[in-house]
């Protein structure tokens, strides 16, 4: 029976946590192939972790330079952790300066005296593994932020891992003001049983926290994979179809918009002559010159074929036009090379703005249409409006 005031049972009961999470996270990382490292590293630092414990508070007893071990261990179970959050993201994680960082401290705390938690020391460790896991929470909501989340809500997202950054580095200050009244894991006291038992809580929430994450990266990549056109990027039809009904439904309390609607000119001409490959690289530069053109709210989705539009809200027509002119002139302006053979890509465009008399988006797409066979029938790579009396007087 575990004792929940006796710090030995404590530290066997951390020590089983730690040693099931980590076969918990190897079983992970050879079943599933997703960042097979990145489970890798989490099962590395559960390891280390429950190595230090039993270090620290079972055998910490007889073997010298316990000290030494428990804490390299549990500074190195916290790189691991560090190393492990960007891997998630497939970036590229910081082993260089993760393993100066243990082997630095670590040969700068065998200087000092062992046995002995001087405040230089627990500086030294608690603010390297503070600064890591806060270095971990970064790049958690970066990820997140990167997959499409709101960078309030990552940041909310990252708060465990802030938490436990921050835990670590109250240590230090804790041996500031009160120096010497945590000589050991194992002595008996208050502080020492309060201690353990954030341990296992945190490293339940740590080892529960990172599983999320992996599951969310996992979410938020099947979502980009339903709302996204595979070969350009673009959001597909439906993804901008909802957006569309999402914006039309706030045209309600006041707020219009505007679609852009553009048709790449001349299309079959260049596939015919270039090849289809060249044809799926002609809309691929669309979609990269007509990017940087637009705000993070405005949504640029592929209709079809070489056919996109451009949902902007809170935008009237004279700044669709503003920006449809900046794409197609951009375009035009861009150099398209294939196999050697310069090739001049054009569009055109067709723009409409919302109207409190419109039932749907469907009617402003309508006399986006309209605009845009008007572009083509006057010799294509320019822009027109259709404004919604003018519709209106032709219906
Ligand atoms: P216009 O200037 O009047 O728009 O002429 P166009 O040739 O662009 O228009 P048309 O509708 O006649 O041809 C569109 C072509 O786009 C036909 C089709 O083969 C090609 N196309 C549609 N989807 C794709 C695609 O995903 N990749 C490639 N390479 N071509 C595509
Ligand atoms: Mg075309
Ligand atoms: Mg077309």
């Amino acid at each position: 029976m575990i004792d929940a005031t006796d710090p030995v049972s404590m530290i066997a009961a951390l020590v089983t946590v730690f040693t099931s999470a980590a076969v918990v996270w190897l079983m992970i990382a050879a079943g599933l192939r997703e960042s097979p490292w990145a489970c890798a590293c989490l099962a590395g630092a559960n390891a280390l972790l429950a190595a230090s414990f039993l270090l620290h508070g079972a055998l910490g007893l007889t073997l010298p330079g316990h000290y030494w071990w428990s804490d390299v261990l549990s500074l190195a179970a916290i790189g691991l952790i560090r190393l492990a959050v960007p891997l998630i993201g497939e970036r590229p994680a910081p082993w260089v300066v993760v393993l100066s960082a243990v082997i630095g401290i670590g040969a700068a705390t065998t200087l000092l005296a062992s046995g002995q938690q001087s405040l230089l020391h627990k500086t030294l460790l608690y603010g390297a593994m503070g600064a890591m896991a806060l270095y971990a929470a970064l790049d958690a909501g970066r990820l997140l932020c990167v997959r499409g989340l709101r960078s309030r809500t990552s940041l909310a997202l990252a708060s465990p891992l802030i938490v436990v950054g921050l835990l670590i580095l109250a240590r230090p200050v804790e041996a500031l003001l009160a120096p010497g009244r945590t000589a050991d894991i194992d002595v008996d006291s208050t502080f020492n049983i309060a201690w353990l038992w954030a341990s296992l809580v945190l490293a339940l929430l740590i080892n529960g926290w990172i599983a999320f994450l992996l599951l969310m990266k996992l979410i938020l990549e099947i979502r980009r994979l339903t709302e996204r056109d595979p070969l350009t990027d673009a959001f597909n039809r439906r993804a901008l179809a909802e957006a569309m009904d999402l914006e039309h439904a706030r045209q309600m309390r006041g707020h219009g918009y505007a679609l852009v609607l553009l048709d790449m000119d001349r299309f079959k001409q260049l596939n015919d002559t270039l090849g289809h490959a060249a044809g799926d690289a002609a809309l691929k530069t669309l979609v990269m010159v007509a990017q940087p053109c637009l705000r993070e709210t405005d949504r640029l989705g592929r209709l079809g074929g070489e056919e996109f539009c451009v949902l902007l809200p809170h935008t009237g027509i004279a700044g669709a036009a503003l920006v449809a002119e900046r794409i197609r002139a951009l375009l035009e302006a861009h150099r398209f090379e294939w196999n050697g053979q310069d090739w001049a890509l054009t569009a055109s465009f067709g723009i409409a703005e919302s109207s409190a008399r419109d039932i749907s988006a469907a009617e402003v797409l309508k006399r986006a249409d309209q605009a845009l066979y008007r572009a083509k029938a006057q010799g294509r790579n320019v822009v027109q409006a259709v404004e919604v009396e003018e519709a209106a007087g032709r219906t």
